[in-house]
């Protein structure tokens, strides 16, 4: 039994059932066991992999995608380049070389990073340090110095708790997590029903809401209105309400149970982009998209560029952009499962008043 298990079931056993809101919050970010804390997450000897790390090409477009909304933004001196989550500082180190074509963006900038794993922390000074640039960590969005920034945030909204709620004869009641006859964890269901929920639903349905994920927005987008700016959100997720239960355990690459060894697995769900729009535009800042990710590296030319990689290339790298490609931007990957060219989504929000960033622009009629 992992420690944190340990800590939960005593928890439960002494307070009740809690919901899956706080539960995912403790597996991923308590301050000794959670997953996000303790865990090295991400690469071959991680759990998942994540673009960046499938190909240099989509950190290279983030940079320059940045540079193109600095100049939109009238070339601010200094800039904010902030990235939420930047996992191994993969992204942000192709960014930065990209960004050597625009030289006086790159002087331009001051760079943030929103992390609160340590071990990730170490790897992020490691990719960053021959850079030159002013770099400083910090534990959580609120914690960020004001200032016009531009925010990529690519795989960090997937990660914030979620809650979830569950359609019976008697309305929609919250699954909880609690404790079984042989004291392991398991989900149940709050006795009574949530009293101010009024959404149709058939009996057995689930319904996710990502609270903690619209908070961190609302405090973005009203900072981006104030201080200029934009933010950039890729994630996997839907764009049109849905039903259905999201919530996904990964391991080693493979998918495990969400109350197995909270703390030693990595705990998603999808990100409800409805939900961060309508949030945004209430905060008063203005959202392009989201688009498929395949569609807006194709936009920003990731043919062009995997073409220009391919001169210099050998057989087998030549095979490796390829097939990088294929995962990154196109809609077949030759298996059945989803590209993320097409279960990942792009959006960006912004000041108001900003042109459209590239790669949003509407379809031709
Ligand atoms: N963007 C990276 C990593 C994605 S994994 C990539 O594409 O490779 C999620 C990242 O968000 C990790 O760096 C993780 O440590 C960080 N993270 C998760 N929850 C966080 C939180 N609540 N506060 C700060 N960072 C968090």
């Amino acid at each position: 039994m992992s420690p944190l298990e340990t800590l939960l079931r005593e928890m439960i056993a002494e307070n009740g059932p809690m919901s899956l809101e706080t539960y995912m919050a403790l597996a991923l970010n308590h301050p000794a066991y959670g997953y996000y804390v303790s865990k090295m997450p991400i690469g071959r000897s991680g759990d998942f992999i994540t673009a960046p790390e499938i190909s240099q090409m989509f950190g290279e477009l983030t940079g320059l995608w940045s540079a193109a909304v600095w100049r939109a933004m009238g070339e601010p001196q200094p800039l904010r380049l902030i990235e939420l989550g930047p996992g191994r500082g993969t992204l942000m180190a192709d960014a930065l070389r990209a960004a050597q074509i625009v030289p006086d963006f790159l002087s331009a900038l001051v760079i943030h990073l929103v992390e609160s794993n340590k071990i990730l922390q170490a790897c992020q000074h490691r990719a960053l340090k021959d850079t030159g640039l002013a770099i400083s960590w910090h534990a959580a969005v609120g914690e960020l110095p004001d200032g016009q920034a531009i925010m990529v945030a690519n795989e960090f909204f997937d990660c914030l708790p979620i809650r979830q709620f569950v359609r019976t004869e008697t309305g929609w009641h919250e699954r909880l997590v609690g404790l079984n006859d042989e004291r392991r964890l398991s989900f149940g269901l709050a006795p009574n029903p949530v009293a101010d929920m009024n959404m149709q639903g058939e009996p057995g349905q689930v319904f996710e809401a990502g609270l903690a994920a619209s908070r961190v927005m609302a405090q973005i987008a009203a900072r981006l209105c104030r201080q200029g700016g934009a933010l950039l959100v890729i994630d996997y997720g839907f764009d049109a309400p849905q039903f259905g239960a999201t919530l996904q355990a990964v391991r080693s690459h493979r998918i495990a149970s969400p109350l197995d060894d909270p703390g030693e697995a990595d705990l998603t769900a999808h990100v409800d982009f409805c939900a961060l729009t309508k949030t945004a535009r209430a905060a008063g800042a203005a959202v392009h998209g989201p688009v498929p990710q395949g569609v807006w590296l194709t936009r920003l030319g990731i043919y062009e560029r995997a073409a220009k990689l391919r001169e210099k290339a050998s057989e087998s790298q030549k095979a490796a952009i390829d097939s990088a490609l294929r995962r990154l931007a196109g809609e077949e990957d030759g298996s059945s499962a989803e590209t993320m060219g097409r279960l990942f989504k792009v959006l960006a929000v912004t000041a108001p008043g900003l042109s459209i960033p590239p790669g949003f622009e509407p379809e031709p009629e």
